[in-house]
């Protein structure tokens, strides 16, 4: 197998060129030519009629809500949206699609020019270009196997043929599977932000295709490229590219030549395998769509799209950075979902304390969730008590370790940290007296910390505070500790 008969040296000397297809189905409530419904998960061949079925003399009408989607999706991607587009018939045969073609759009495509920012190794962001984003409709399903004489037949589900889709297809910019997987990690939370996909990979609301080519370091020219069909997630993506490299390379280095043609990945094998060499375009006899008429995108149109599209992940991160002075590192994950960021931001505004709100959501109470295996849904504490445990801390009515008794409270008997809080209340020693003795006691004990701080080193006044509260079990209150701990090592 390929993936470990290379040495790197060999491996080095290619670079790999990768450009990513990627088809979304919209979240409309009704195809994208009929009236039939899109929704995944009826009876097969419920949602049928004869525009969807392409019998004879049944016309398409487009449904403006696709029109809608794919317009904001194309201005989230950063596209041109063209004043005109066409809609093409790309015919071929195949049983899941009985109309004999497939209403897309050809060399008049609905955007073009966009481009996506994705971390690159070293850290910095890589531009990759989009080539282009098309409205086009979805086939059928051929279902091969869970009938009782599966291994003779194959049935046909036509639910799906006319679903509304948008093809985007990336510019050949793509150097390695890991910003293959960052590419379709961010267009997907792109989307997903716009609200014009669930872009479920289970259920194929989300399906890529990946191009892949190696050519000898410093060569000008593209090599010949392989198309690895349907991966049916983001991380198969990322192994068939990392297989089908290595694959190329060591086809090259044998002395061998690749061919074009579009291959399978397989997942249970580790491997991908060829399906067909590649038809040409032009075997797919595009030809103008003569039942429709060129979509006319107005500048109001355009703007009303716009105007409707919510702040993207890109932007609401450095927002939220600066707004909030979150780490770059919590801010990705805070704002990695919308509804996620959302809730964030609501818990934030109503607290003295975002930051601390960020770090109790991400590290305290999101590190006791992963630990359980739990969603945030299902933590015990709600958002309400994030806020209140933030407050609390920064007002330094408890100590960060008895937050954490508390919260191990919450965890335990499964229950919300202000009804916690309110039945523990924990204990506060604000005695100056009592913690002054305990300090005593620690400074004794520790001569040689004393010295140290006493050399210049004042960060081992942590070290002091850390003793008191652990011998105070957490108790001593956090501000009157500091400052005594400074007064009494000053002293
Ligand atoms: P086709 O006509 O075969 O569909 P396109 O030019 O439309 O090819 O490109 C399809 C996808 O393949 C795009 O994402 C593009 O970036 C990518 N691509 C094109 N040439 C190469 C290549 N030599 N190596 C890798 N990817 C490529
Ligand atoms: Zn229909
Ligand atoms: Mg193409």
């Amino acid at each position: 197998m390929p993936a470990t008969a290379l040495a790197p040296e060999i491996l080095a000397k290619y670079e790999p060129v990768i450009g990513l297809e990627v088809h979304v189905q919209l979240l409309t409530q009704t195809k994208a030519f009929c009236g039939c419904a899109n929704h995944f998960g009826s009876a097969p061949n419920t949602n049928v009629c004869p525009v969807c079925l392409g019998l004879p003399g049944a016309l398409p009408v487009l449904n403006a809500k696709a029109v809608e989607f794919a317009t904001m999706a194309s201005l989230a991607i950063g596209c041109q949206v063209r004043e005109r587009s066409i809609f093409a018939r790309k015919n071929y045969f195949y049983p899941d699609l009985p109309k004999g073609y497939q209403i897309s759009q050809y060399d008049k495509p609905l955007a073009e020019h966009g481009c996506i920012e994705v971390p690159t190794a070293d850290g910095s962001m890589k531009r990759i270009g989009i080539t282009r984003l098309h409205m086009e409709e979805d086939a059928g399903k051929s279902l091969h196997d869970g009938f009782p004489d599966s291994a003779t037949r194959t049935y046909l589900d036509l639910n799906r043929c006319g679903t509304p889709l948008v093809e985007i297809v990336s510019e050949p910019d793509i150097r390695t599977a890991d910003e293959a997987y960052e590419y379709l990690t961010r267009l997907k939370e792109i989307l997903l932000y716009a609200a014009v996909s669930d872009c479920n990979m289970e259920e194929g609301s989300l399906r890529c295709d990946a191009n892949v080519s190696v050519r000898p370091r410093g060569q000008a020219e593209f090599g010949t490229k392989v198309e690895v069909k349907n991966v049916n997630s983001f991380r198969f993506v990322r192994a068939a590219i990392e297989y089908e490299i290595e694959r190329q390379i060591e086809v090259i280095e044998g002395g061998g030549r690749i061919t074009q043609e579009s291959r399978l990945w397989s997942a249970g094998e580790g491997r991908t395998y060829s399906m067909r060499s590649k038809e040409q375009a032009h075997d797919y006899r595009y030809f103008p769509e003569p039942d429709l008429p060129p979509l006319v995108v107005i500048p109001a149109f355009l703007a009303e799209m716009k105007a409707r599209l919510p702040e993207l992940p890109e932007a609401r991160r450095a927002r939220m950075i600066a707004e909030y002075e979150i780490a770059p590192n919590d801010a990705a994950t805070l704002t990695s979902s919308r509804e996620f960021a959302d809730r964030f931001e609501a818990a934030a505004r109503k607290s003295r304390a975002p930051r601390r709100v960020a770090n109790l959501l991400l590290s305290e109470v999101g590190g006791r969730l992963k630990a359980l295996d739990l969603e945030q849904e299902q933590s015990p504490v709600s958002m309400d008590g994030i806020v209140l445990a933030a407050d609390l801390l920064d007002e330094e009515k408890i100590s960060s370790k008895q937050l954490k008794q508390l919260l191990d409270i919450c965890f335990e008997k499964s229950e919300d940290f202000p009804a916690v809080y309110e039945r523990e209340k924990p204990q506060q020693i604000t005695d100056t007296g009592a913690i002054e003795k305990m300090i005593d006691e620690v400074i004794a004990a520790n001569p040689k910390q004393v010295e140290q701080y006493r050399a210049g080193k004042t960060t081992v006044a942590g070290f002091f505070v850390g003793q008191v509260m652990r011998m105070s079990k957490g108790q001593a209150n956090p501000a009157l500790l500091n400052e005594l701990v400074t007064k009494k090592l000053q002293g």
